[in-house]
């Protein structure tokens, strides 16, 4: 066997011996409250789905399904070409006008994944002289972008920051003031929503910051966008960070248009109209891979339009997370707090945490446990996520679940 076979199956078999091994679940049905998942013998079964980012229930939304199959009919299956030779349809700048109204922003430009667009905006936007801070539990696509980016960009460099500790922001900005080789633009980047604690960012101190500091802020909102602040607009909403005529105090958003707004797949990257002409000019991703394709453009531009024009579905999704936190804690589990729609419960072994998730399938409820090396060893945990799709009789049955753990 090749040295690459061997290590292979040896890490396999380890993963496989220590109970982390993850099987993919199958699905026989859009994603909704309840789907039809496959069982171990091979038939479906209706079960409860709390683990999926459908915060608003518009994945399987019939407006957002007709959109895209319109988009399929229209344009047919893609352009075949990369954006800037002849692979822009109008639908893709009707949903990037959609984006920036919707954010607050002058201009949006959009990918096949909020992975695509951080690895496009860090490496296209820095330059030698420029420092990234990093608050250190963002998410893995600014963890690669950053490792990406001295690579692509030599003379970049980069700073961790404790994990939503200003002190410590302070502390790696004061450091980028005295280093006479970082003479160029700061980058403070952070999530909105950290995804496996719930927690939020704290921006109105990280914005004061990085005026303090003259440092642009990126703020990857991938799990606040259509949740977070009265209308769903995200964090920054949340945080107080939006001016009377709507824009947003946020220098560049990258976010996903696989969670909340339309659930099926796509990026973004927006801000003042300048850094959109940028990435078309010299992005990588942009200048050398295809669009997402024009159904998924269609449908998630939907999306967007649903949740602007319907603000009480961002409410539901408040009100349903709200009445689960309760009736979980009143069952006698321990629910990190937090004013997102992530509520997870820490359980400490990985294996446990999968066993755990294994039960509660057993029971038909859909909970995922996450475990080593997606979180810290120790930390393992069932991760809850509420949709604006569920019924309070859903939440009452996962908690009757949960009961019999
Ligand atoms: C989910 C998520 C992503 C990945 O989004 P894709 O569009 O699926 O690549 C990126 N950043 C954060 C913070 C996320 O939560």
């Amino acid at each position: 066997m090749s040295t690459f076979d061997q290590r292979t199956d040896k890490t396999l078999q380890e993963l496989a011996e220590g109970g982390q091994y993850k099987h993919l679940q199958m699905l026989g049905s859009p994603m909704d409250a309840v789907v039809r998942m496959r069982m171990d013998d091979g038939s479906f079964r209706d079960t409860l789905c709390f683990c999926s980012n459908n915060y608003l229930g518009l994945a399987n939304h019939p407006e957002v399904v007709e959109a895209g199959i319109k988009g399929l009919r229209d344009y047919g299956a893609g352009t075949a070409s990369v954006r800037f030779i002849c692979g822009t349809f109008t639908p893709h700048e009707q949903l990037e006008a959609t984006i920036s109204k919707y954010m607050g922003t002058e201009a949006s430009y959009t990918f096949v994944s909020c992975w695509n667009a951080t690895e496009a905006l860090f490496p296209t936007f820095c330059e030698a002289g420029d420092v990234i801070v990093s608050d250190e539990l963002n998410h893995a696509c600014i963890i690669d972008a950053m490792r990406l980016t001295p690579v692509i960009k030599k003379g970049v460099k980069k700073k961790v920051y404790r994990h939503s500790d200003m002190d410590s922001l302070r502390e790696k900005l004061v450091e980028c003031e005295q280093d006479p080789e970082i003479n160029g633009q700061a980058w403070v980047v952070t999530d909105g929503v950290f995804s496996m604690e719930g927690d939020i960012a704290k921006l109105q101190m990280i914005r004061a910051l990085c005026d303090e500091f003259d440092a642009k802020l990126v703020v990857d909102d991938s799990h606040g966008h259509g949740v977070m602040g009265e209308t769903g607009r995200g964090t920054h909403e949340f945080c107080g960070l939006v001016n009377d005529d709507g824009s947003a105090q946020v220098d560049y958003f990258t976010g996903t248009l696989g969670k909340a707004l339309g659930g099926g797949a796509g990026g973004f990257i927006a801000g003042p109209k300048r850094g959109s002409e940028l990435v078309i000019q010299r992005g990588r991703p942009t200048l050398f891979s295809n669009a997402l394709p024009v159904t998924v453009a269609c449908s998630a531009n939907k999306a967007i339009e649903i949740l602007m024009a319907e603000p009480e579905r961002v409410q539901k999704l408040r009100d349903n997370t709200a009445y689960a936190r309760e009736q979980i804690t009143a069952a006698g589990f321990e629910v990190i707090d937090s004013p997102t729609a992530i509520c997870p419960i820490i359980v400490g072994d990985t294996a446990k945490a999968i066993s755990m998730s294994k039960r509660l399938m057993e029971l038909g409820v859909f909970v995922i446990g996450f475990g080593y090396p997606v979180v810290p060893e120790g930390t393992a945990r069932l991760r809850i996520q509420m949709s604006a799709a569920h019924e309070r009789e859903h939440i009452d049955e996962l908690v009757g679940a949960l009961k019999k753990l």
